[in-house]
């Protein structure tokens, strides 16, 4: 498999935000967001073993491993890891684009999938099926850019009752709106969702890579 980095960091996103975990980070991505902020991951990367991926997690003693890119699905092993992850006691999460079939994945992953809003430009790409084999402990992520983006995610929390499926989050694109505009919002239409914000970004700064 194709790795951008392994490292360990603060969990800056999702319902486990401000958890320890070691983030594997594969290479490559389908897809092209206005906002990426690990567009690096596109192409840079080393190839490993599953064992030798394993044996590195294992190294740093933590107990909940974040799998992400890129886009993790673009790997046909990623499955493959994952199950190996879970088979040594690991709480695992797959942060997906949303686009591949996560069926594929092993249950037990929690999958952190992302319902790309129109500003990322990516939308065309949801592979709506997804909806479907999604559970409670799993979670969906809308990253709003605008306005715009937070009338669409909350039309479709409507129309696939979200909110009933799994967790449901919203972020805000770091630096292009303001966290507090989305939580007016939210708070005006009584919406069941978590605003969440990426903690990492504001412990080591927006640039900071590998934490
Ligand atoms: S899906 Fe994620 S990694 Fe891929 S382009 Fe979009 S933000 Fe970047």
């Amino acid at each position: 498999m194709v790795i951008n980095e392994i490292f360990t960091s603060i969990q800056g996103e999702t319902s486990f935000a401000g958890l320890p975990f070691v983030f594997v980070r594969l290479t490559g991505c389908n897809m092209r967001c206005g906002y990426c902020d690990t567009q690096y991951a596109y192409e840079e990367g080393i190839e490993m073993s599953i064992s030798s991926i394993i044996d590195k997690v294992d190294s740093f003693g933590l107990k909940s491993v974040c799998v992400t890119g890129g886009e993790p699905l673009a790997n046909s092993n990623t499955p493959m890891l994952i199950q190996e992850l879970l088979n040594k006691n690991y709480t695992v999460l797959v942060e997906t684009n949303g686009s591949y079939d996560v069926s594929i994945l092993p249950n037990e992953a929690i999958k952190i999938m992302d319902l790309k809003c129109p500003d990322s430009g990516m939308s065309k790409m949801m592979h709506w099926e997804n909806i479907s084999y999604l559970t409670k402990k799993d979670e969906i992520k809308f990253v709003l850019s605008s306005r715009k983006d937070y009338e669409w995610a909350r039309s479709m929390i409507v129309k696939h009752h979200l909110a009933d499926v799994a967790n449901v989050l919203m972020s805000a694109v770091f630096g292009i709106i303001q966290p507090s505009l989305i939580a007016s919002w939210i708070l005006e239409d009584r919406l069941n969702v978590r605003l969440q914000l990426q903690l990492h970004k504001y412990i080591w700064g927006h640039e900071t890579r590998g934490v």
